[in-house]
């Protein structure tokens, strides 16, 4: 019998408003520890909520963009738990009447493109920090940082229609893209801007009903949560193949062992005593409020991949690469707006660029190369100044001369290593003067004479050879095209002789 993974995520997101979900504190990350406090999200008794409308507004987006039924009118609740990052003992959520239901996104290419539900999108805010001393279950002590309490967040509930976890990151990596395109979240996982719980059963293939299901939570990369579902569809399916009945539990995983641990069965799950939040009115979202976020939502990357397969004649995998982040495609679209030669360009970011910064860890935003560093350096390609090979020491130069700067597209700061500066200290200009070309082809041809006779009796390879010892005599430097058009017409010349 074959098995059949069946995935559903939870996604937390977290709102890029600048004050807080319910108070009018800020929301700056990584400043001094309870900073960014008052009576509100520390729940001091007496206090009163008031809604951040910013924050409905970035909720809607999404709800937007993903094709959501938006609620005319949803309500909050107290979901009640007692933990000590969270003051009043109960979290402000959505639960029965959440702010929008049944949307979509979709993921993939070509014949596995495929929709992907999600049932719900709702508003809650975000609990505080425990800092332990050491290891959580040894800490002598534990300290609490309440800035992020109060944070906004949205919870992004998927049907269970995910079936691999690649699946599951190509979901959670366009959900991510989305957000990061409507500028409502960075996107950031491992500073938990983007945090993903995995509900995961296995099933008989072809099976039509829902196996007991796992919930997996604690991680923080894309690469854990590929490795903890790959882990926890073979844990499932094996005790399945062994005729064991699956309990629904939490489980965390663990990233240095590779494996989930058990953390609460379904009989110890809390219950949250959910009721409606008595502090706070019914949202309210009509058509008048919905209609110019309508009209403001950004190209999306669907759309905006598709449009670079049009407009710039690019391959459906490129376009994907380069609108899979905005700040890339931003940068993709600026280097060809200077320099008009959209293959090229994506060549050299996709390439070249993105090999350098995938190297070093580095987002596109701290790129040391600017777009207009990319478009001076296919110019001088295109000229003739430089040749290709030269072009990829020039490119690495100006990346590596100017890391640690300011990230290019913060703009061009005085300062910076251009391309120009580079092709210049280095001597790396092209030779493509025919004159001092033909000498040294010709200083070649007499050095190799007994070549040129096997090039003459057929041998084709020995003409590559000849334009090898050419770019050598010119260490590099010589342009081939030049060098191969003047060996090709020498030996069309002397072949009578
Ligand atoms: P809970 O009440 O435990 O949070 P829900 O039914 O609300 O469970 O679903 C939470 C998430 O789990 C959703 O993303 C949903 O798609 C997913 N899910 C529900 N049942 C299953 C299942 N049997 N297998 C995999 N995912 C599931
Ligand atoms: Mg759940
Ligand atoms: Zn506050």
């Amino acid at each position: 019998m074959t098995f059949e993974a069946v995935i559903g995520l939870e996604v937390h997101a977290q709102l890029l408003t600048r004050s807080k979900v319910f108070c009018g504190c800020a929301t700056t990350f990584g400043e001094a520890p309870n900073t960014q406090t008052c009576p509100v999200c520390l729940g001091m008794p007496g206090v009163l909520p008031v809604l951040n409308r910013d924050a409905v507004a970035f909720a809607l987006k999404m709800a937007l963009a993903t094709g959501c039924t938006i609620a005319p009118s949803s309500r909050f609740a107290r979901k009640n738990y007692f933990y000590p990052d969270l003051p009043k003992n109960y979290q402000i959520s959505q639960y029965e009447q959440p702010l929008a239901q049944h949307g979509a996104i979709e993921i993939g290419d070509g014949p596995s493109r495929k929709r992907v539900g999600i049932r719900r999108i709702h508003l809650e805010e975000d609990a505080g920090k425990l800092v332990h001393a050491g290891a959580m279950e040894s800490a002598a002590s534990s300290l609490v940082d309440f800035n992020r309490c109060g944070v906004p967040l949205i919870e992004i509930v998927s049907e269970p229609d995910l079936r691999s976890s690649e699946e599951a990151v190509d979901y959670l990596k366009k959900l991510r893209a989305i957000l990061v395109y409507l500028d409502i979240c960075d996107g950031n996982m491992e500073e938990g801007s983007l945090r993903c719980d995995a509900n995961v059963s296995v099933r008989p293939a072809g099976s039509t009903v829902l196996g007991v299901k796992t919930e997996v939570k604690n991680m923080n990369s894309y690469r854990n949560v590929q490795r903890a579902l790959e882990y926890e569809i073979q844990r499932l399916t094996k005790r399945l193949e062994a005729g064991e009945r699956i309990v629904q539990e939490t489980r965390l995983w663990d990233a240095d062992q590779g494996i989930t641990l058990a953390m609460r069965s379904k009989e110890e799950a809390h219950d949250y005593r959910y009721f409606p939040e008595p502090d706070l009115v019914p949202v309210v979202v009509d058509e008048a409020w919905l209609q110019p976020l309508r009209a403001g939502l950004p190209e999306l990357p669907d759309a905006r991949k598709a449009r670079f397969v049009g407009q710039y004649g690019l391959p459906g995998y490129d376009a994907g690469v380069l609108t899979a982040s905005r700040r890339l495609a931003d940068f993709y679209e600026e280097g060809v707006r200077l320099h008009p030669d959209p293959k090229a360009a994506s060549n050299w970011v996709m390439v070249e660029l993105l090999g350098l910064l995938n190297r070093d860890g580095l987002d596109i935003t701290e790129s040391p190369v600017a777009a207009q560093d990319v478009a001076d350096l296919l110019e001088a390609v295109r000229s003739g100044k430089i040749s290709g090979s030269a072009a990829k020491t020039v490119f690495e130069k100006v990346y590596a001369e100017n890391r640690g700067e300011r990230g290019a597209m913060a703009g061009a700061a005085a300062g910076r290593v251009t391309v120009a500066d580079v092709i210049k200290r280095e001597a790396l200009e092209q030779i493509s003067d025919a004159g001092e070309l033909a000498r040294i082809v010709d200083e070649v041809l007499a050095a190799h004479a007994s070549v040129v006779a096997e090039y003459r009796a057929g041998k084709e390879k020995s003409f590559t050879f000849l334009v090898g010892q050419a770019m050598r005599a010119t260490r590099g430097k010589g342009n081939p095209k030049v060098i191969n058009d003047l060996l090709r017409a020498r030996l069309a010349r002397d072949a009578g002789k």
